[in-house]
Order: structure tokens, then sequence, then C-alpha cells
């Protein structure tokens, strides 16, 4: 497929390709949607092993911010951007500053923010050139860390699903396994931890799973065992792909809800979730509270703010919930059912503007 088909098979609106020869800069910006705002997510910077598979990396993450944006109830549209090379080898200021320059050039059309290989420095230096940058540091306006955010947003998904399955949002007792204890997992156990669950854990880092039982008393088991656990709740909080056929027919809890990206390892899995009598939360529903938290710095950030947006999780996933059980689709299918009705009302809605506007 040539480019111009596979960005109007995916409907992005523009496709920006950044070279500059003597910092040897390579970026693709792709913006999915604008109709709800502003396109909004972050910069990936990694060794793609072809321009092709750049292109669909940052087409495929553009599109998934579009709908993550519009499940959030947020102002803003999807756009992602990658830059091609190994950010240990090739990484340079000059590089993110020609980068930044590129970003600026778009006048907001893609705002950016940090995303794997590009860091809060990183983003401060893009700030330099331009304003259409979120995930600052503090110091410069900015929201800080966004995993706390992510968690806390986590954390109201769960409640989402508690009221839902056992009528309470009370989670005192529950029993919620957490695979992956990095930067959202802990922040997320340490939450449970406050609501008396019982949590148990698991890590590929021995010393992540190690800290977690130390700081919070909490159980570890085997990564190849958490997600057989019994308990109430699985949550994946580690990479994508968490849940395959085999996965699924391994799991012993009532619904999974947690913070990874792609949990869906294979198209039909959430069919077998279903089938399982398992309540799946949306990824990208429950893991909106990083993105909620930075959009907030486009507005002059506010934590009191921020803290409202975070909350709104709590009603986008019972949103969803209902909207599977009223068109007796899968959750996940609902989440973008729920996407594009807004999408779409939005859009019409823009259409009646006044002249000049
Ligand atoms: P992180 O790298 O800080 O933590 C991931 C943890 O998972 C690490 O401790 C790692 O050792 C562990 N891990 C890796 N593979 C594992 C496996 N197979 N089994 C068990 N543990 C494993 O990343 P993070 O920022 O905490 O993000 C976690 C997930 O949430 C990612 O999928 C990320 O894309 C997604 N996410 C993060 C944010 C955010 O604000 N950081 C926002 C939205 C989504």
């Amino acid at each position: 497929m040539n480019t111009f088909d596979r960005i109007e098979a995916g409907g992005h609106e523009q496709v920006v390709y950044c070279h500059d020869r003597s910092t040897g800069l390579k970026a693709i910006v792709a913006i999915h949607s604008t109709v709800l705002g502003p396109s909004l997510g972050g910069t990936r910077f990694y060794p793609y092993p072809s321009e092709d598979a750049a292109l669909a990396d940052v087409l495929r993450l553009a599109e998934g911010m579009t709908y993550k944006a519009a499940v959030a109830g947020l102002a803003q549209g999807g756009g992602k951007a990658v830059i091609i090379g190994d950010p240990a080898e090739v990484r340079t200021d000059e590089l993110i500053l020609t980068y930044a320059r590129f970003v600026d050039s778009l006048s907001g059309r893609y705002i950016t923010a940090e995303d794997v290989g590009t860091t809060q420095a990183d983003m401060d230096l893009i700030r330099r050139e331009t304003r259409w940058v979120t995930g600052v540091s503090q110091s410069l306006g900015g929201s800080g860390d966004p995993s706390v955010a992510t968690a806390q947003g986590l954390y109201y998904g769960l409640k989402a699903v508690a009221m839902t399955l056992w009528g309470d949002t009370n989670l005192e007792g529950r029993h919620i396994a957490v695979s992956g204890v990095g930067k959202v997992g802990y922040a997320f156990v340490r939450q449970l931890v406050e609501d008396r669950c019982r949590v148990t854990v698991a890590d590929v880092v021995p010393a992540a799973a190690e800290r977690a039982v130390h700081d919070f008393g909490v159980e570890a088991v085997a990564v190849e065992k958490i997600h057989a656990t019994e308990c109430d709740v699985f949550a994946p909080c580690a990479l994508g792909g968490a849940l395959t056929f085999q996965t699924i027919a391994e799991l012993r809890c009532a619904a999974v809800c947690g913070c990874a990206n792609n949990q869906l390892a294979e198209v039909g899995c959430d069919e077998a979730l279903a089938e399982a009598g398992i309540l799946y939360a949306p990824d990208y529903c429950v893991n909106a509270g990083g993105i909620i938290n930075i959009s907030e710095e486009l507005r002059g950030y506010s934590r009191e703010r921020a803290e409202t947006g975070l909350r709104h999780i709590y009603d986008a996933t019972l949103a969803v919930f209902d909207r599977a059980k009223a068109d007796r689709i899968t959750t996940a299918a609902a989440a973008d059912r729920q996407a594009e009705s807004r999408i779409d009302a939005v859009g019409r809605l823009n259409l009646i503007r006044p002249p000049g506007r």
C-alpha cells in the first residue's frame, strides 16, 4: 500500500515528514483528527527497522490517541510523532530543538508530549522553541510525572468496575493482582493498599516486585503466575499484549482493569473475555489519566481541575459498560463506539459557526 492509501485507510488528516540534514533528524508527525480540538500525543524516539515500520506505528498510535481523548471527554484530537533512531546513539540537543521547530510550524494542530524514548528534559528543551508541548517540568508550568495521574485515573476506573460488579465502589477486602509495578503500577498499588485491598504483584525485574513487597507489605508471585492468580481483578500494568486466548483461558478473576496499552493481543480477545464472564475495562478508557493531566497544562495547569478530569474516568467507564449492555456488544467495541459517536456529534456541532470563524 502506498503512503496516501495508508493515510486514507486510517482516516488521518495530515502526515508530516520532517528532515534536517545537519542534525540527521528524521521524524514523522501524524495528525489523525482535530475534530474535538488540537491533536495531542507523545513523541516516540525509537530505532525503527524501516521508514515503513515508523509510518505504520505513528499512524496506529495517532488514531489510538483520537479514541482515548474522545472517551475521556477532552477537547483534544489525536496525534503522535516518531523520531527515527536510537536515542542513546543519535539524540543531541540540536536534533531535539530542530524537531521542536517542526512542531511549532504546525501552529498548534499537533501538541507533543513525552513517550517511549523521550524524557521530561526533552520536553523542556522543546518548550524553548514552541509552546505546543506538554509534560514539561513543574518549574516551567508543567504537571510533572504523568504516571501518578495515570494511576489515579486507573483507580477511578476500578471503582466503576466495582460499582458494576458489586453495586458498591468500596474496594476494601477486594483482591487485586497487579502485573508490572513500574511507575504507574507502583503508584496504583499504594492507592489500593490505602483502600485496604489485598494486593498480589509480579514484575520481570525482581527488585521492582521486592520494592512493592517491602514498601506496602503486599505478596509477590512469579510473572508467569500473576494472571492466573485467583483474585477479584487482574490489573495488567506492564507492557501490551497481556491478554491472549491462552492467558484469558487461565484467568481466575471477575474483571480486568489495568493501565497497560493495547492489552488485547489478538482480534477476538474481547469476545473471549465476555464469553468467560470477565468484565473488561477497556485499556484506553481507564489509562487516560496521563493525557487528562497534561491536557490541563494548555489552560494553565491546575491540580484541582486535573483531579476533576481524572474523576471523570469513573463516569466514562460506567458509560462504556452501559453502552456494551444496551448495544449487546463487548466493552472494547463499546468504547470505540462511544468515542466515534462523540466525534460525530461534536463534528456536526462544528459545522454550525458564525461567518468568518
Ligand atoms: P514502567 O516501564 O515504569 O513500568 C512497567 C513495569 O512492568 C516495569 O517495572 C517492568 O519491569 C515491568 N514488566 C515488563 N514486562 C513485564 C512482564 N512481562 N510481566 C510483568 N512485569 C513486566 O512503565 P509505566 O509508565 O508504569 O507504564 C506501564 C504501562 O502503562 C505501559 O504499557 C504504558 O504504555 C502504559 N501507560 C502508561 C502511562 C503513564 O503515564 N506512564 C499512561 C498510559 C498508559
